[in-house]
């Protein structure tokens, strides 16, 4: 099997028919084997209805996974990923907004430079408000600078890769899931190409800002620990800043009339020194937690493209 499109569907009874037209107009031009793998993520509308309908009519390989209830698109495109049986696997929405001759252009980039392991789309032009806009840019703006992970601006979930990455993705079993990081922390040769993002076909974005913020947030939480380490930094700030105001405090007293060192300046400095070790303690403390969570991701410790061994070996 050449090519397995991975379709995560959340409420889009209007769409995967429309989706399933399309993408056979598409991909039997292009005369290889294909399947569609839809994800049903407990949809709560007649999705599954129409998936299986589609399954019963079609006279292409169609499979379909149905979750239990949402478990969030991540999971349905680990899931789809797990269940695909192509060497190339295409991850593309169900509305059509991302148009399956995109997928067809990606198969057919890999198909010409082998050395290439990843296809993946960015939106040129963002359909979304102004506002929308700003903070999806910021966010890539302070991922980018706490993570030593790199996050391209605009990069979509829209990509298409070989199997070994796939393989790759799949090894990384986080619960919480952020495929725009694990798909740039696997590695490989990855172009990015432009693609002018469509209208939806039909239904509305299951993501409002609240849901995105949380996104954003986990986002930030699985490639970055670099939040565990402010209360260290602020700590030593506060310590540092305890000795400066002593001394500062010291000069003050031998310059002016008091010839003795009042209370309240000793009990200040106190206060201050003690904050700033409390907190850097919690910052110390941080850092072990940040240890423990990264371990506990069980990410692998290297991720080898290929291996060669020595001609004379038996
Ligand atoms: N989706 C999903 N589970 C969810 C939310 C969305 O499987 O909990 C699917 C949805 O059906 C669609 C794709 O993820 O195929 C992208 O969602 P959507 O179009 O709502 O996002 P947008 O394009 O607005 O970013
Ligand atoms: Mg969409």
């Amino acid at each position: 099997m050449k090519l397995s499109l991975v379709i995560p569907c959340y409420n889009e009874e209007q769409n995967v028919a429309l989706f399933c037209n399309e993408a056979t107009k598409v991909f039997d031009a292009e005369g290889y084997e294909y399947e569609l793998v839809f994800v049903n993520d407990g949809s709560k509308d007649h999705t599954l209805s129409e998936l299986k309908r589609i399954h019963a009519m079609a006279k292409h390989n169609i499979r379909i996974v149905s979750f239990s209830r949402n478990f969030g698109k991540e999971a349905a495109m680990y899931a789809g990923i797990e269940h695909a049986k192509g060497d190339l696997i295409c991850l593309i929405d169900a509305d059509l907004q991302q148009r399956p001759e995109v997928a067809a252009h990606m198969v057919r980039m890999l198909d010409a430079s082998p050395e290439l392991d990843c296809v993946a789309a960015f939106q040129q032009e963002r359909l979304e408000s102004g506002t929308l806009s700003f903070f999806k840019k910021s966010f890539y703006k302070i991922i980018n600078s706490v993570s030593d992970t790199n996050f391209t601006q605009g990069a979509s979930d829209f990509r298409t890769f070989r199997r070994n990455v796939a393989e790759s993705v799949l090894s990384m079993g986080e619960y919480h899931r952020f495929s725009k990081g694990i798909l740039s922390w696997v590695g490989f040769n990855t172009e990015y190409i432009p693609y002018e993002v469509q209208e939806r076909a039909a239904g509305e974005s299951k993501w409002s800002f609240k849901k995105l913020f949380k996104y954003a947030v986990d986002g930030i939480m699985a490639f970055s620990t670099a939040p565990l380490a402010i209360p260290l930094v602020l700590g030593l700030g506060l310590c540092a800043l305890s000795f400066v105001y002593l001394i500062a405090a010291l000069i003050w007293c031998a310059a002016s009339y008091y010839t003795y060192f009042s209370t309240d300046m000793l009990v200040l400095f106190a206060v201050m020194l003690i904050g700033g070790l409390q907190l850097a303690g919690i910052g110390i403390v941080g850092r072990y937690i940040a240890k423990i969570y990264e371990q506990s991701k069980d990410r692998p410790i290297y991720i080898a493209k290929e291996i060669i061994e020595p001609k004379n070996e038996k």
